[in-house]
């Protein structure tokens, strides 16, 4: 009993020294990218949360808060993107053999260093580890981005993955039997996704056929998963449509959208993604100017700078116009889709292929969004509301009163030049600001 009042007593006496509440004023809180945002905001922080919110005045510092005076900034909250592929590439590896917890752990990190509060790996992951992260995450004990993993996604033999060192992390399924097994499998360890490719790699690989992918996603959807599907014809988003996919992992990038293929994803409230970062990135003769950048080079390894610099010196107009043309039709299939007011998501791939790298490609990804059609808002809404949405993360992708205290504050406003994201003052997660500086420092 002596022994309970006197721990009762240093609780009490502790706790409002230890966890000190934090009040943030001055600041244009951008609080739900879908609404105008808040001038000269004032809000609480305390244990983790958005305690209150509303505009200078309103709200009064309780005593013992530390006060932070962000006059000048605006406040987004942390980006989410539910497209990426982690732990292949190490400096300037690219391999399986990089998938490791300690790579996996490091480039989440990059991604929490770049204001990226959760992504979703997106069936390439090998082993347990990927689900240990994510326990340690959710205990409290890990930091970085959250980890949501689609596990080991699944297709046709050979006609998963496009990069060869991705390819063995799938399933090589070739009856709707070993399909069903495949999906429970992946939906024991509690996948977030089932993830299902269906393309042929400019034919060279034999395309997933419809029966395997409506058995992968009957099976899912039975077990209460939903499937991603990663397409690139016309024809096969229409068909993984009626089948019941319920998102595209990238645009259809054979032809434009018609009518029927809009009406059908509207029809089936298919999220899409648009993932323009990798087709882009092929487009240009001439380096990119994002290769300068301070974010981009804060996160990228810098011998990795300087192989993806030396790649633009071998190409020629003409060897880029192929990929140029596939690349307007990306481009005027997001403005389709978003002038039919889609479910646009976000995603950015990162990873997919080698020297296509973590963190600052995920906001390269929202300024071609804006390139291609959408407002500020709309991409800032697809990576934050939508993306939250996707990954049921009912807490995250907004900052009003009783969310999570995930937030970034920028230098500048994102509404009015979207590549004011990537001007980062500084980034909270779960209430505690990043210590960006000993990351990057750590950074393998
Ligand atoms: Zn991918």
């Amino acid at each position: 009993m002596r022994g309970n009042g006197l721990f009762g007593l240093l609780l009490a006496v502790s706790l409002p020294l230890g966890a000190a509440s934090m009040f943030f004023e001055g600041a244009r809180v951008i609080v739900d990218a879908r609404r105008p945002p808040l001038e000269n905001a004032t809000f609480l922080v305390d244990n983790g949360r958005i305690v209150k919110i509303g505009k200078a005045g309103t709200l009064k510092a309780p005593a013992g808060a530390r006060r932070i005076d962000l006059a000048g900034k605006t406040v987004i909250p942390a980006l989410i993107d539910p497209h990426v592929h982690l732990g292949y590439q190490k400096g300037l590896s690219y391999a399986a053999a990089n998938f490791t917890r300690e790579n996996v752990i490091d480039q989440l990190n990059r991604d929490a260093y770049a204001g990226i509060a959760a992504v979703l790996s997106m069936g390439t992951d090998l082993g347990d580890f990927p689900f240990q992260i994510r326990a340690e995450q959710e205990a409290g004990k890990l930091g970085g981005a959250l980890l949501f993993t689609a596990g080991r996604g699944m297709a046709a033999p050979n006609a998963g993955p496009g990069n060869a060192e991705l390819k063995p992390s799938a399933y090589d399924l070739t009856t709707e039997d070993e399909a069903r097994k495949a999906v429970r499998e992946q939906v024991a360890r509690k996948v977030a996704f089932i993830k299902v490719w269906v393309d042929d790699r400019n034919g060279a690989v034999k395309k997933t056929p419809p029966a395997i992918y409506r058995a992968i996603i009957d099976e899912a959807h039975k077990l209460h998963t939903r499937v991603v599907a990663h397409v690139y014809y016309l024809d096969d988003a229409k068909d993984l449509a009626r089948a019941g996919a319920d998102a595209f992992a990238h645009l259809v990038r054979d032809k434009e959208m018609d009518d029927e293929s809009i009406a059908l994803v509207q029809q089936h409230k298919i999220l899409i993604m648009p993932n323009l970062g990798i087709a882009e990135a092929r487009t240009h003769v001439d380096p990119a100017p994002w290769l300068d950048e301070p974010l981009f080079r804060d996160v990228t390894p810098a011998a990795l700078v300087e192989r993806i610099r030396a790649a633009y010196s071998g190409r020629t107009p003409a060897s880029v116009e192929a990929t140029q043309k596939t690349y307007r039709t990306m481009q005027r299939n997001v403005a389709k889709l978003v002038a039919a007011g889609a479910n646009v998501g976000f995603g950015a791939d990162s990873g997919a292929a080698p020297d296509y790298f973590h963190a600052f490609t995920t906001h390269r990804e929202l300024q071609l969004m804006v390139e291609a059609g959408m407002t500020p808002a709309q991409a800032l809404t697809a990576v934050t509301a939508t993306s939250a949405a996707f990954l049921r993360l009912s807490d995250r992708g907004t900052l009003e009163a009783g969310k999570a205290a995930d937030f970034v504050v920028l230098d500048g406003n994102p509404l009015a030049d979207i590549a004011y994201t990537r001007k980062i003052y500084k980034v909270y997660l779960r209430g505690q600001e990043v210590n960006r500086t000993a990351l990057r420092g750590a950074f393998q």
